[in-house]
């Protein structure tokens, strides 16, 4: 991943309303469409220009070619607080974050996110890597929205059941590790119309944790199918199952992995 710096230049006096309103307007666009990566976006003001700091998964993940539609259309409202289109500037490499993947077609991906990763939940199948949203075809609505949101609860979620902490645990574990949850229905259906746009194989990582016993947990059935699923051996160290019908992954407890 790399850090990039955004200058906004004012060509006319305006306000700091109109400028937060614009700039933002703008971060949430590209974010949806997988161009920055975070929630997060310090503002810095300068002496009649603005500059923000973000994190892009790839070298030229701004250039205009990979603008959706409501980037265009946030990229002219900047006009209307009498702000010029931003001067990109790469700052260098983020030594915090993953590569992204190569831009080569994957021979299987996957849905797969946790709470510490900022970067996109669309993964190689070959080397886990993420896959940059904006260069897939928009999921719907002219962009990766509907993604980034599962991605944001998703993770959310295993914040929750990882800090263990209150009473929202069971229900958060709920979601993430159940196939008749809403985080499991919504996933299931982006990683299949990302499948039928991209014409890759896509999976849905189905977390799990607890389990009585190791020989339990690996006599487990697909929960979708109740088929045989369970893998020679682990891809990526990660998936002990796969079902190749259903298009979910899951891993063997790691309370029983030791
Ligand atoms: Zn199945």
């Amino acid at each position: 991943m790399f850090v990039v710096e955004l200058e906004f230049e004012c060509f006319d006096n305006t306000t700091i309303s109109a400028v937060d309103k614009a700039i933002n307007g703008l971060m949430e666009a590209l974010r949806y469409n997988g161009q920055v990566l975070g929630r997060e976006f310090p503002v810095v003001m300068g002496e009649g220009e603005f500059f923000v700091r973000a994190v892009c998964p790839e070298k030229e993940s701004l250039h205009p070619r990979n603008h959706s539609d409501f980037v265009k259309v946030c990229l002219e409202r900047l006009t209307d607080a009498c702000l010029l289109a931003p001067k990109v500037r790469l700052l260098g490499r983020d030594m915090n974050s993953e590569q992204a993947a190569d831009d080569v077609q994957p021979s299987w991906q996957v849905l797969y996110t946790t709470y510490v990763h900022t970067c996109s939940p669309l993964r190689s199948g070959d080397t886990l890597l993420p896959i940059p949203l904006y260069r897939n075809e928009p999921t719907f609505n002219g962009d990766h929205k509907a993604v980034v949101k599962w991605q944001t609860e998703w993770q959310a979620c295993d914040e929750i059941q990882m800090a263990g902490s209150c009473k929202a645990e069971h229900a958060a574990l709920h979601e993430i590790c159940d196939v008749d949850s809403d985080m499991f229905i919504r996933g299931w259906d982006l990683r299949g119309r990302i499948e039928y746009l991209t014409k890759v194989p896509t999976y849905y990582y189905l977390y799990r944790v607890g389990g009585i016993s190791l020989a339990q947990e690996q006599a487990r059935r697909c929960p979708k199918c109740n088929g045989e699923w369970l893998l020679e051996e682990p891809l990526h160290d990660i998936f002990h199952f796969k079902c190749d019908q259903c298009r979910i992954v899951s891993n063997i407890s790691w309370d029983h992995l030791k």
